[in-house]
């Protein structure tokens, strides 16, 4: 996928987003949705998408969206620190297929570090088992200011 293509309404976010995929959520309004990556980096990467935009990319997203999904995701990361007491934590975001992006709904990524705990590969990570995230959710949706 380029930068420039349509947006495609059947990409698993959309569908997500639409009930038709379950997902392990962390919190949602009706902006935005805070949901658990089921290929987790690391223990607690979470994604936020918004519900609104069907931006692809950064470059495309409106820019009252963009405020919202950002202070979304400080706000989930917040929650994330307070949860798992992470030692650092990274926020990435990528964008067309030579950038990394492998579901163009664009979205971010949050990732807790620990020094000790090496990031497993972006689309090499191994599926997490569905009862660990939902665990792993309602200890960050606890901490959510
Ligand atoms: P990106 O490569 O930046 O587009 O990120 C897409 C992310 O979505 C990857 O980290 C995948 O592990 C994650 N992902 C793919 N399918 C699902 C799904 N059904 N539920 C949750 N996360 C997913």
């Amino acid at each position: 996928m380029t930068l420039q293509a349509p947006y495609d309404p059947d990409n698993i976010f959309a569908r997500i987003l639409r009930g038709e995929v379950p997902s392990v959520k962390v919190w949602e309004d009706d902006h935005i949705l805070a949901f658990m990556d089921v290929f987790p980096q690391s223990e607690g990467h979470v994604l936020i998408v918004s519900k609104t935009s069907t931006a692809r990319t950064l470059l495309e997203i409106e820019p009252e969206a963009l405020a919202r999904l950002t202070a979304a995701v400080q706000r989930t990361a917040r929650a994330v620190e307070q949860a798992l007491s992470p030692e650092g934590f990274q926020i990435m975001q990528f964008n067309g297929e030579a950038g990394g992006q492998t579901v163009f709904h664009l979205h971010f990524h949050i990732v807790p570090r620990w020094a000790d705990r090496p990031m497993k590969g972006h689309g090499h990570a191994p599926m997490a088992d569905a009862a660990e995230l939902r665990a792993l959710a309602d200890r960050i949706a606890a901490a959510l200011e």
